[in-house]
């Protein structure tokens, strides 16, 4: 078994990778230094950064590294990109019903009530509904479409290509929130989805950290900003880059590229398990889901009570998203794949790490079971 045999909630946060947290340690050590400063040493900084962004524009396929804006993570990237799209288009967004509650929170505080439309999911699939997608498209009154890469609570897989694809037919401008996505699967072309977000605590890069892509056109005559008040980032987000951060971040989405997992059979065994023997029901389990997550309505009692009992026996796991777990809020996700409120509170999320064996699997549903006839 591995270090982390019994942890199963890499959605919320991952461990940092061994080589980021040399390179974390190596930067802050030698190049502490002010970016903006205009000495020697600073310099050096400066032209790190500009390396460290290069290398991600690599990464991502992008041609031009300008398009890259180093920001605190991904919950910082979507508020400054809801809101810059507020102010800078007229008419009404579509947003998806299964977003993260930080382009949900944004959306409803720049658009405003009367320039929302809610793009539903197939409560069966979990996926965006295409076709309610296309009339928004052809009314001329959307503007602004965001649809998540990845969903957070049940991994299940947003046709982005296609959504891609429609905006840019309909001249619509587009923000993919990837923060799931980078890391679990390759880069591809998502990088060229719009407005595009990521977070490097996700992908064992480290917290405090994450970026943002614009698409090409935004660098002729386009003027996003973030946070203001200094003229970082081209004056596109203020505050002074952390170094460290950044090149422990790039570090480790390069070697989650090199190393990248599509193995889904220890989730698979685990879910056949708990759906056979503990009676488990698994929304959207015939959807395109990533390879790690799994998203259980459990067969009695409420999740918490699973949740405690299975951190008992060493094992972590959680009740839907982070930010809303021990709420006591209804997941607007699940409410959007048509559970109803009791259902709700029997949901726990299982999301794997790279290393989790179909051992770690197994040991997972073993507890699950024990805690079942404890709970019964
Ligand atoms: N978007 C999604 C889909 C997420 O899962 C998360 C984190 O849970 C975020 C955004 C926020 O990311 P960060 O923690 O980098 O602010």
């Amino acid at each position: 078994m591995s270090d982390l045999s019994g942890y199963f909630d890499f959605n919320a946060t991952t461990p940092m990778l061994p080589a980021a947290k040399v390179v974390l340690a190596e930067m802050a050590d030698k190049h502490w230094q002010n970016p903006s400063s205009l000495y020697r040493e600073a310099g050096e900084v400066k032209h790190l950064l500009e390396h460290y962004r290069e290398e991600l524009a690599d990464e991502l396929a992008v041609d031009d590294p300008e398009r890259i804006i180093f920001m605190s993570g991904a919950t910082e990237a979507n508020n400054a990109v809801v809101e810059y799209l507020a102010s800078s288009h007229d008419g009404a967004i579509v947003v998806s019903a299964i977003e993260h509650p930080c382009v949900v929170a944004p959306v409803a505080k720049y658009f405003g009530e009367s320039r929302v439309r809610e793009l539903s999911v197939d409560p069966v699939s979990g996926v965006v509904l295409l076709d309610q997608l296309e009339g928004g498209l052809k009314s001329g009154e959307v503007k602004v479409v965001s649809v998540m890469a990845a969903n957070n609570e049940t991994g299940i897989i947003q046709p982005w290509e296609e959504i891609s694809r429609l905006c840019r037919e309909s001249g619509v401008t587009l923000h993919t929130d990837a923060a799931q996505w980078f890391g679990k699967l390759p880069c591809g072309t998502i990088a060229d989805c719009g407005y595009v977000t990521g977070s490097g605590h996700k992908f064992g890069g480290g917290k405090g950290v994450g970026f943002l892509v614009l698409p090409e056109d935004e660098l002729d005559g386009g003027r996003f900003h973030g946070l203001t008040g200094g003229p970082q980032e081209e004056g596109r987000r203020a505050g002074t880059e952390n170094l460290p951060a950044i090149a422990a971040m790039v570090t480790a989405l390069k070697e989650r590229e090199t190393t990248l997992k599509s193995d889904s059979m220890g989730r698979d065994l685990f879910e056949a398990r708990v759906e056979s023997e503990l009676g488990c029901r698994i929304p959207g389990k015939e959807s395109r889901r990533l390879w790690n997550t799994s998203m259980l309505v459990l067969p009695h009692s409420k999740n918490l009570k699973w949740l405690t009992r299975l951190s008992q026996r060493g094992f972590c796991v959680s009740t839907g998203s982070a930010c809303s777990a021990g709420q006591g809020n209804p997941s607007r996700v699940m409410a959007a794949m048509g559970l109803d409120f009791e259902e709700m509170s029997r949901v726990l999320r299982v999301s794997c790490g790279w290393e989790t064996t179909a051992e770690d699997w197994l040991a997972l549903s073993d507890a699950l079971a024990a805690v079942a006839v404890e709970l019964e």
